[in-house]
C-alpha cells in the first residue's frame, strides 16, 4: 500500500516510460517508412507472374501446358489452336493470381523458360478482376519487370541449378548440398 502510494506520488511509472523513450530515441530505427521506403526483394523472390519474350520480342510460350499440369492450385488456363505449320498457337494464357500459392512449380516445369515470377509484390486491388492475368497483361509484366539484363539473368540464377549454375560457383548450386548429389 505504502509502495503504491509512493509510486503514485512521484510518477515513477511515467518516469520509467520516459527514460525508456529517451534511451531509444537516438538509436537507429528498426522499422521502415513503407511505402516511402521499400524493402528490396531478395534474389529468387516469387512475385507477380510474367510471360517471357525472346530477343525478337515474341512470346516464348509454345502452349505445351506443362506449367498448368504442374500447378498445384490449378490456376493456369491455356487455350490453344493449331496453326498453319501444325504448331500450337496460344490463343489465351490466363492465371488466376488469387488462387496462386507462388510455389514456383510453373517456372521450374517450363522447358522453354517462358513463365517467370517477378520481384513485383505491390499489386493489391479492390477488384478481383485485376488479379486475373491474361496473356496481354502477362506479356506486359515482362516488359515492366524484366527489362534489359534482368530478364537474361533470371533463369541463370535461380531456376536451373543443375545445368548452368553447376558449372559456376559451387556454393550457389543448392543440389550440391544434398548427400549423394555432390558435384563431381
Ligand atoms: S506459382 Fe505455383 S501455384 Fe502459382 S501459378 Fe505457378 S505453379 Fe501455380
Ligand atoms: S509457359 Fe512453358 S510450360 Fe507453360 S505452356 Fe508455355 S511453354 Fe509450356
Amino acid at each position: 500500500m505504502k509502495n503504491s502510494l509512493i509510486k503514485i506520488m512521484f510518477f515513477t511509472e511515467i518516469l520509467k516510460g520516459m527514460a525508456l523513450t529517451f534511451r531509444t530515441l537516438f538509436k537507429p530505427a528498426v522499422t521502415r517508412r513503407y511505402p516511402k521506403v521499400k524493402v528490396p526483394a531478395q534474389p529468387g523472390f516469387r512475385g507477380l507472374h510474367a510471360l517471357a519474350k525472346d530477343n525478337t520480342g515474341r512470346m516464348k510460350c509454345v502452349g505445351c501446358g506443362l506449367c498448368g499440369a504442374y500447378c498445384p492450385s490449378q490456376c493456369i488456363h491455356i487455350y490453344t489452336t493449331e496453326g498453319e505449320d501444325h504448331n500450337k498457337v496460344v490463343d489465351r494464357y490466363e492465371i488466376d493470381v488469387v488462387r496462386c500459392i507462388f510455389c514456383g512449380f510453373c517456372v521450374e516445369a517450363c522447358p522453354f523458360g517462358a513463365i517467370t515470377l517477378s520481384e513485383h509484390y505491390e499489386y493489391s486491388n479492390y477488384s478481383r478482376d485485376a488479379f486475373y492475368m491474361n496473356k496481354e497483361k502477362l506479356l506486359g509484366n515482362w516488359d515492366k519487370y524484366f527489362e534489359g539484363e534482368k530478364g537474361k539473368q533470371y533463369f541463370k540464377k535461380f531456376w536451373r541449378p543443375l545445368t548452368e549454375d553447376f558449372k559456376g560457383d559451387p556454393a550457389q548450386a543448392m543440389f550440391s548440398k544434398i548427400p549423394g548429389k555432390e558435384k563431381r
